[in-house]
């Protein structure tokens, strides 16, 4: 009897899952970016969750939770109501690196979120002030080694891609930079073009528009291969300066651990529709965003990388000695 209690209550349950997974969506829903606006982050996730929005005739809301290098902001996604109305836009600082960077984390990347889609991935672009001595990489290099800690090099907070990427050139150059941290890239960069920060390594997309419009020079990409139609005359660092040298931030939507697979299959349903337009994907690609094959933006694929990036970092973090607490 009391067994069948339980059943009753289970299926009662069960069924009123299905009827809200049925119902999705019903009102709009959040994403949370954990930096300012107006950073590469913000600015991918709103062209994506603006094209996405139009295929799931909902409107989607980018809340933006800076501060920790992602970490806040990813806290939050994590203890939100898996009810597929909070995501998160995670990427390969707070959700790749996180664990091995922080001693106490209170997210667990893998353990705590449903993998939803990958976005495409994006190079970095190692900028300095329109006024600065530096050149090219070799120079900054060459300065840094004259006087360890003179050069300084702006960042989007502890962890974040662009401190992680500035501390591996760090390592690989055998120089020492004064990291400083701000809540995302957009004001960092605000400062780097003020000259109170002396370089920062920001991604392809917000970079770009920074130094056609004159604002900024760009003196090395951290992409093997060169990107003539973004930044002509522009070196990769694996090119001369340190061989073997590649770089690239992935990113991704994820949702509280719970979310009925159903709604995480009909967002990536929702993606993959979007990005069938290729005057939209086009754009992207013009801006250096680097689209992947569609078997890597499943959820599937999608945790497994995050799981696996969880691993490499770990070595990496271990091997290039970064350490943040
Ligand atoms: N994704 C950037 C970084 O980690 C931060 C940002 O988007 O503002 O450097």
């Amino acid at each position: 009897m009391k067994f069948a209690k339980t059943v009753g209550v289970i299926a009662l349950l069960a069924a009123s899952q299905i009827a809200q997974a049925q119902a999705w969506p019903s009102k709009s829903m959040t994403w949370i970016v954990p930096f300012a606006a107006g950073g590469p982050t913000d600015a991918m996730a709103r062209d994506i969750a603006d094209k996405v929005s139009k295929q799931i005739g909902q409107t989607v809301i980018v809340e933006n939770a800076a501060g920790a290098g992602g970490t806040i902001g990813a806290a939050k996604a994590a203890k939100a109501s898996p009810d597929g109305y909070t995501f998160l836009v995670g990427h390969m600082g707070y959700m790749g690196a996180g664990p091995a960077l922080y001693k106490k984390l209170a997210y667990d990347p893998v353990k705590d979120f449903e993998a939803v889609f990958r976005f495409p991935d994006t190079p970095l672009v190692l900028l300095v002030g329109k006024n600065s001595l530096y050149k090219n990489a070799g120079e900054l290099i060459a300065a840094a080694k004259a006087q360890p800690g003179k050069v300084n090099f702006g960042n989007a907070g502890v962890g974040s891609t662009s401190h992680l990427i500035a501390a591996l050139f760090e390592a690989k150059a055998g120089i020492d930079v004064t990291p400083v941290s701000y809540k995302g890239a957009a004001p960092a960069i605000n400062d780097l073009i003020g000259g109170q920060v002396d370089a920062m390594f920001d991604q392809s997309n917000t970079a770009l528009p920074q130094v056609q419009g004159g604002r900024l020079n760009a003196i090395a990409l951290t992409s093997l291969a060169p990107m003539p139609q973004q930044y002509p005359g522009v070196a990769p660092l694996a090119e001369k300066v340190l061989p073997g040298f590649e770089a690239a931030t992935w990113y991704g939507l994820y949702a509280p651990k719970g979310t009925p697979k159903d709604i995480v299959q009909k967002m990536h349903q929702a993606y993959v529709k979007a990005l069938a337009d290729k005057t939209w994907t086009s754009r992207m690609a013009n801006q250096g965003i680097q689209l992947l094959p569609e078997a890597q933006y499943t959820p599937e694929a999608f945790a497994k990388h995050t799981a696996s990036e969880v691993e490499r970092w770990r070595k990496v973090v271990a091997d290039a000695k970064i350490q943040i607490d």
